[in-house]
């Protein structure tokens, strides 16, 4: 494959061009455009050289072969129970790839334009979607599904069981209309300069990997193929919000200046083996929240004790392929044993019907729809794999359960019954299980409101904000058309957060705030004034949370929070917020923190 053509210091030609976005993962990147596509399966638009197109020809006639082989079976399968029988949707199927031109267009992409076989079929599914679209009706529906399930498993036979997505070459600016969390989980590992997406929010996962994996990351750029060329020199400044194309050398030198002040992130705080206190002595618990185990390793150097969260859906990087009872148990052991005495928190699957390997497209709202703990419940085969799985790695090492989206106390009765049967199983088979405690996330309006019935069956609670904010606001997260109404700062949010935690004092239990609030510095001090204790944040904010809570004082926080408490929209509470840190604590801040916008 081509290697970089240029290296960024060479002289751009075009003008310089600013775009306004969304900074979801802080920091600057500074390379060349790789487009991402794909929904189900991302990959990367590669330009060939001419001598490597035959070669890629072949590779798509294999993957074609193949496909044409799994089809013929599945055909052959006929189930005359069903009403449009699987073997005529594979017949269908078959049909397209083996009598219409759709291949041959595939070819002659790879030909003309010189693109690797991903891209091509890409390219030209869309066109025929694009065809279809002026079909009206039923009809047209299930062809777009016939045309998207071909080139899917085309694309599957291209890749095989690998990822499909590896970068070859360094300082690759990604771009994506929607990152996949399973793919940045992929990519990460080849160190891309940043991201830019089209759609997602500052608590989309993707953003939230992006910051545990120090990618500078902006979104809610459109039309991403007519602003932006494959190969364009780009910075991406996730401070400011901001994609810059061509910039010109002094642009390109003032941005490495800031990265160059910014590059202190890997240093060890002083202490970092010790607790954080306050300055006026109250002991702040600060988790990591982990989905890479080796992450840890540094989250502990940087001082964080245990991990927070775990969300176990990272271990699902294919939809509809959930890892067996022994996979996750060798799983769980891994991370639980980096974690050690700290302790791991493992969140169940909060998964929907797309990972879970269901149609979503029947679901018209999925974030109300099947998913956590509803899909958890109803498909209890799954929810007591990973339980059996959980139970057997807590004979050895400190681990507890997060039950996600708790919306009240009966999925928690019938989970704790659930988590109750499976240990009985496993103690009379004499297989080794221990005893974790068992938690819900409090993210939901339901839950705040009956939070104390709650707590009462709960050992410990997790306040996930990402998610408390969207479901109490009715703003979806990963939406970035309606990031103005996200609003971190509402009064309602600040009203719930102070409920929950008053709830958990009162009985006793104790709560960690895990969502993205407790990772940004803007919020911590006022979740302090609210009564948190324990905060569980992405292993990049360790270090900078851990530096301003042991800069400021409890009573400090309380009088935040009093100067708050009868302010009405979220933007005087962000002002109010502000002022008073400028006042009291500007010092403690990253530089330009308290410049930018944090509703
Ligand atoms: C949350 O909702 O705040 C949370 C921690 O979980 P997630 O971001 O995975 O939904
Ligand atoms: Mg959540």
């Amino acid at each position: 494959m081509k290697q970089a053509a240029h290296s960024i210091d060479q002289a751009v030609n075009s003008a310089e061009r600013h775009l306004a976005a969304i900074a979801v993962s802080r920091g600057i990147g500074i390379g060349r455009i790789a487009f991402l596509d794909g929904e189900k399966r991302q990959f990367f638009r590669i330009d060939l050289e001419p001598s490597q197109i035959d070669a890629e020809i072949s590779r798509l006639r294999q993957a074609v072969a193949e496909s044409i082989r799994q089809l013929s079976e599945l055909a052959a399968n006929r189930d005359p129970d069903k009403h449009r029988s699987i073997s005529d949707i594979f017949g269908v199927h078959l049909l397209i790839i083996e009598e219409s031109s759709f291949i041959e267009k595939i070819e002659t992409v790879i030909q003309d334009i010189a693109v690797n076989a991903e891209w091509a079929i890409k390219t030209v599914s869309n066109r025929y979607l694009k065809q279809q679209g002026s079909v009206p009706g039923d009809h047209f529906r299930e062809k777009y599904l016939d045309i998207e399930d071909v080139a899917d498993r085309l694309l599957t036979s291209l890749n095989g069981s690998r990822p499909a997505v590896h970068l070859t070459e360094p300082d690759a600016v990604i771009v994506v209309h929607e990152l996949r969390p399973s793919a940045i989980m992929e990519l990460a590992k080849s160190k891309p300069a940043a991201v830019i997406t089209e759609r997602g929010g500052w608590t989309s996962h993707a953003s939230i990997l992006a910051r545990e994996f120090a990618l500078p990351m902006v979104t809610g750029i459109h039309d991403l193929e007519q602003v932006l060329l494959q190969r364009d020199l780009v910075i991406v400044d996730g401070i400011n919000g901001q994609v810059i194309v061509n910039p010109n050398h002094e642009t390109i030198a003032s941005f490495r200046a800031v990265i160059a002040d910014n590059g202190l992130a890997v240093f060890l705080p002083e202490g970092s083996n010790k607790g954080t206190l306050t300055r006026d002595g109250t002991e702040i618990v600060i988790r990591a929240n982990i989905d890479l185990p080796d992450a840890y390793n540094m989250a502990e150097k940087l001082g964080a004790r245990g991990i927070g969260l775990y969300r176990s859906e990272s271990l699902i990087t294919l939809p509809g392929v959930i890892p067996t009872e022994d996979e996750q148990f060798a799983a769980y052991r891994k991370i639980a044993g980096i974690a050690g005495d700290a302790g791991v928190r493992i969140r169940t699957f909060d998964i929907g019907l797309d990972l879970a390997g269901g149609n979503r497209s029947t679901e018209r709202n999925p974030s109300l729809g099947l998913r956590a703990i509803r899909l958890s419940l109803s498909d209890s085969a799954h929810f007591r794999t990973q339980i059996r799985a959980i139970l057997r790695a807590a004979a050895s090492h400190k681990i507890d359960i997060v039950l996600p989206m708790i919306t009240g106390v009966a999925e928690i009765v019938r989970s704790k019954d659930i988590i109750k049967e499976e240990r009985e199983l496993l103690v009379n088979a004499g297989i080794s299980v221990g005893d974790p405690g068992i938690g819900a996330m409090i993210e939901v309006p339901s839950a705040v409101f009956t939070v104390r019935e709650i707590a009462g069956q709960a050992d410990f609670l997790c306040l996930g904000t990402n998610d408390l904010v969207q479901y109490l606001l009715a703003v979806d997260r990963d939406n970035d058309a309606v990031a103005e109404w996200y609003q971190t700062l509402h009064p309602a949010v600040i009203r719930a957060i102070g409920d929950v935690l008053a709830a958990c004092k009162d009985a006793g239990i104790t709560v960690s705030v895990c969502g993205e609030m407790a990772g940004s510095p803007f919020y911590v001090p006022l979740l302090l004034g609210l009564g948190a204790r324990e905060l569980s944040v992405h292993v990049n904010a360790v270090r900078q949370i851990r530096h301003l809570v042991s800069g400021i004082t409890i009573q400090k926080t309380i009088d935040i929070v009093d100067k708050i408490r009868t302010l009405e929209t979220a933007d005087h509470i962000e002002n109010a917020l502000r002022e008073y840190y400028l006042q009291h604590w500007s010092g403690l801040f990253p530089t330009g923190l308290l410049d930018s916008k944090h509703r």
